[in-house]
């Protein structure tokens, strides 16, 4: 099959000054409506649509009834004439001359890809590869990568190197997160919870702005519209500074990202309304939320961690991106640096309908360190690869984790985490 013949143009690089062009546009057939004595064939690609206008009298007998016969979404490349027509999507029509089928579908679909007729989700994760043939889900998922080659911009204005760190490890990251086992060779290895001893490790190496874009993994066995099994991680870590600077740097790259995405013309199919926030966000303490909480008939005990019915009580009172700082350190982790009695330099991001970060100054003493990873009742043995790095000159150092799901799904009024990821994990799927 020679490809270079098409001369294939998207179906949104024509326009009506192409008139008298002959072009070839390729792509599935969205739809086709017989009116009579015209018949139209809408073929759509990833930029559009293209309509496919077919005069009864005037083409070919054998091509019209090739075309009335032709099952929706099939693969078809069609060659023609452009003419200007103001009624027709992106103000042209297409007078076709040849149209090749290349892979006929199947007549009953899965789904309907024109979003006229809605399916469930479990529907839409099982023919994924179709779904994404709808508007909606296209648009997610390009605002996804829009998203993370934003976040990769941001970084490398402000200097920070990308990094990749093992996804197989041989020790819990925090304790406390179920973990999952794997057999490697002939000992047992897990899939990573997180980058952070890693990125901690790489702050001894003189590499003091890191970020890393990648999965993480949690044997969460709850079922819920926030949590995967596999996720994506936007991890940060940076060297001689505080949590305050670690903050302020991600409040900056959220607004950066929602700027970004407000200006991407496809939002206008997702039907939301995007405002990119104001910074510096609020902050309130962890005591403060305790104490708003209670005054909303809502007690949490101090040093209880905020369950998901607290969190949505904040975020109904604070309507907006917050920051919860001065957790307890008995509910964050032990590389958490403590300031004063019992409080750990620690933060979360809070959406108001979820977390979507947490992050804290670390623990740079090698002997507190220990001590921490001690009395949360973890080995200290099988954390030595990491407390190495301490020994040797360790800088002051902060960091924080972002979900990338959490902030698309937040950002873009999505309701389930399944819908901004290709192919979810979760406790039921394991396919596709
Ligand atoms: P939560 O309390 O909401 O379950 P967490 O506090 O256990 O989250 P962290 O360990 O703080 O999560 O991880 C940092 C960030 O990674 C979270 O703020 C969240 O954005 C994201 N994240 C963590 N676990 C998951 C998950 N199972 N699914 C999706 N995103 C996750
Ligand atoms: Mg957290």
């Amino acid at each position: 099959m020679n490809m270079q013949r098409w001369n294939r143009k998207y179906a949104t690089d024509i326009t009506a000054d192409d008139d008298g062009e002959r072009v070839s546009v390729a792509g599935w057939v969205h739809e086709k409506r017989d009116l009579g004595g015209v018949f139209f064939l809408i073929v759509r690609d990833i930029s559009g649509f293209a309509q496919i206008t077919l005069p009864k009298k005037k083409v070919e007998p054998e091509l019209f009834e090739q075309v009335k016969r032709v099952p929706r979404e099939s693969v078809v490349v069609v060659e023609g004439e452009v003419k200007s027509e103001k009624k027709a999507p992106n103000g042209y029509e297409i007078i076709p001359q040849q149209i090749d089928v290349l892979s006929e579908a199947s007549p009953v679909l899965p789904l309907d890809t024109t979003g006229k007729v809605g399916a469930e989700l479990d529907t839409r994760l099982d023919a994924r590869f179709m779904d994404l043939r709808t508007e909606r889900t296209k648009h997610i998922f390009i605002i996804r990568s829009l998203t993370l080659r934003t976040i990769r911009e941001f970084f490398d204005e402000r200097g920070l190197i990308e990094i990749n760190t093992p996804k197989i490890v041989s020790a819990a990251t925090e304790g406390g997160t179920a973990l999952f086992p794997i057999s490697y060779f002939e000992r047992e290895a897990f899939l990573n919870q997180s980058p952070q001893l890693y990125k901690q490790i790489l702050m001894a190496s003189g590499f003091d702005r890191v970020y890393e874009i990648a999965p993480i993994f949690r044997a969460e066995e709850h079922d819920t519209t926030r949590h995967l099994n596999e996720a994506t991680s936007v991890d940060v870590e940076l060297a001689f500074v505080s949590d305050k600077e670690v903050m302020a740097l991600l409040e900056e790259l959220i607004a950066f990202v929602y700027s970004r995405v407000v200006d991407y013309p496809g939002l206008a199919k997702l039907n939301v309304k995007l405002e990119v926030p104001a910074i510096p966000f609020r902050r309130i303490t962890y005591d403060e939320a305790i104490e708003l909480l209670s005054g909303e008939g809502e007690q949490i005990e101090w040093g209880e961690d905020l369950g998901t019915s607290a969190e949505r009580t904040l975020g109904k009172i604070m309507g907006e991106l917050y920051f919860i700082t001065d957790w307890p350190c008995a509910i964050k982790p032990f590389y958490a640096q403590p300031a004063a009695e019992g409080i750990c330099n620690a933060f979360d991001l809070m959406h108001p309908r979820l977390e979507l970060s947490s992050g804290s100054q670390r623990v740079h003493s090698y002997e507190l360190l220990k001590r921490q990873i001690e009395s949360k009742g973890l080995g200290a043995d099988s954390f030595e690869f990491y407390l190495d790095a301490f020994r040797y000159g360790m800088p002051p150092h902060a960091g924080w984790g972002l979900g990338v799901e959490r902030l698309l799904m937040s950002m873009l009024e999505v309701e389930n985490i399944r819908d901004v990821v290709l192919f979810p994990r979760d406790r039921r799927r394991l396919t596709p």
